[in-house]
């Protein structure tokens, strides 16, 4: 079989945040640099460097599901007039509530807890984002390329050297059909992982490389979300509420949110810790019963769904991030862990990753180097950015709600004073994977029971 063999400077693997943001930051860091050379500045131009995003969705932003309540820190960094140049923020966040929801009735938090402080944030789809943001790496050269799922690492005597794209026209048990394509080859000097949590190539390669050894085990939550299409004048636009509390037990972690996007879609969604004890805790229903509460119900009546998703969420943090480069490869955005559960925020970090591994990428082509040992100068340079200075603050957030939702809160306002250390003090606390924590059947409140075919198609829906 002849596979086609396609050759990359660097590729990076998933149109997210993370991903673009990369590769956009790396083609300006080679203009501006060739630019000033031409200018007399010393040095050899780099000239013609090839920069491939893969991405598997048949549309850059198809596969991307998020509220989105964005932090622009990222954003600004990466382009300072983002903008003027036609970001599509749909709103800017007006206002701020946290509530805490009981069986029938709510409550108001007093004060927004400052993680949950939205002020100076946008509001905008993240579909639209990363549309807008490939359109720009465009601009600059970079070659976007969808419908290109990376199914498997390549790696040489422990170098990554590439990946290779899925066949396609392959039958449920792996026969190829009529219409059968093998997938290419695509070698580069540097591979960078983004693809999101939990990712096909980063599921090989941790065990391969060892990237997760010493490190916590990274515990998921699934986030549900819905855009809800409302009369006019129903929607604040701009408004982001939070909830902690219905439907869930104590036991789990997650909670709700509710976000204006513009004046006529509420987009609601509901975030449920796959470390459950409850192995019946299903996040799709915890949605449906999540507004079914009399306080979210309000908020939607007289409107419809008009689309759904879901999406894994990479919740445990610092401790938990695998080891960020090896040879050959980089990690980045939510494959790396860089995601702060306590604000349920991981793009501005997303694209903050993303570009502190393009001016690692930069300086191995000006080096003509992309050795481990140069490759490794990204950690170094994550470990002295403000994104690891905002996952070290929280690095024991998730932790605290392993002994339930009042624990985890205290744990949290100790975080607050001590600048991430647990009530007992601790630097480093260890955490379960999801599979450990949940009981058996037998032995569970069964809280998050389906309740199959009881949707009624209008506020719930199957
Ligand atoms: C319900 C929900 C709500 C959220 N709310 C917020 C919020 O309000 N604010 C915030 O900042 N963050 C929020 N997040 C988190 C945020 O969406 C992520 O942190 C961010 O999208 C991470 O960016 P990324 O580029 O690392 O990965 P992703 O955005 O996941 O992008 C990964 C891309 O890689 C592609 N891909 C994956 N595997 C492969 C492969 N093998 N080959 C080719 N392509 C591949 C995917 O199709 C996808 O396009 C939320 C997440 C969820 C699920």
């Amino acid at each position: 079989m002849e596979r086609e063999v396609l050759e990359f400077d660097v590729q990076f693997i998933g149109a997210g945040p993370a991903g673009l943001a990369g590769a956009l930051h790396l083609a300006n860091l080679i203009a501006k640099h060739d630019a000033a050379v031409a200018q007399g500045a010393p040095g050899k131009p780099l000239g013609e460097i090839t920069i491939a995003v893969l991405e598997k969705a048949a549309t850059v932003g198809a596969h991307g599901i998020s509220g989105l309540a964005m932090d622009p820190r990222g954003l600004r960094e990466l382009m300072p007039d983002y903008k003027e140049q036609g970001c599509p923020i749909e709103s800017d966040v007006t206002s701020d509530d946290v509530m805490f929801l009981t069986g029938g009735g709510s409550f108001r938090l007093p004060i927004v807890p400052p993680m949950l402080d939205n002020h100076g944030n946008h509001l905008l789809s993240l579909g639209n984002l990363v549309a807008w943001m490939a359109q720009k790496a465009e601009e600059k050269g970079v070659l976007v390329a969808t419908e290109m799922p990376a199914a498997r690492a390549l790696v040489d005597g422990g170098r990554v050297v590439g990946v290779q794209i899925g066949d396609k026209g392959v039958s449920k048990s792996g026969e190829p059909k009529p219409n059968y394509q093998p997938g290419a080859i695509c070698h580069a000097k540097a591979t960078v992982l983004c693809e999101g949590p939990r990712g096909t190539l980063a599921r090989q390669l941790e065990p391969q490389l060892g990237l997760m050894v010493g490190k916590n085990p990274q515990v998921y939550a699934t986030g549900v979300k819905e855009l809800w299409e409302m009369p006019a004048g129903r929607v604040q636009k701009g408004r982001v509420i939070h909830t902690m509390g219905f439907p869930l037990p104590s036991d789990t972690f997650g909670g709700g949110f509710i976000y204006g996007m513009n004046d006529h879609t509420w987009a609601v969604g509901f975030v449920t810790g796959l470390d459950a004890p409850d192995p019946t805790s299903d996040p799709h229903c915890n949605l449906q019963r999540f507004k079914t509460h009399p306080f979210v119900k309000a908020l939607l009546e007289g409107g419809k769904v008009a689309s759904y998703g879901a999406k894994a969420i990479p919740e445990a943090g610092w401790w938990a991030m695998p080891k960020l480069s090896a040879d050959g490869l980089l990690i980045c955005g939510d494959s790396g862990g860089f995601l702060n559960g306590a604000r349920l925020k991981g793009t501005h970090l997303a694209i903050k990753s993303g570009m502190l591994a393009a001016e690692t990428l930069f300086e191995c082509l000006l080096a003509g180097d992309f050795s481990k040992e140069r490759l490794a100068g990204y950690e170094k340079r994550v470990d002295a950015s403000w994104a690891a200075g905002e996952l070290r603050s929280v690095r024991n957030f998730h932790q605290g709600f392993e002994g339930g939702l009042f624990a985890g809160m205290f744990n949290v306002g100790v975080g607050m004073v001590t600048g991430g250390r647990d009530w007992l003090l601790r630097d480093r606390v260890p955490n379960h994977a999801g599979h450990q924590r949940m009981k058996k059947l037998a032995e569970a409140h069964a809280h998050g029971k389906p309740e199959n075919g009881k949707f009624d198609g209008a506020l719930t829906v199957d």
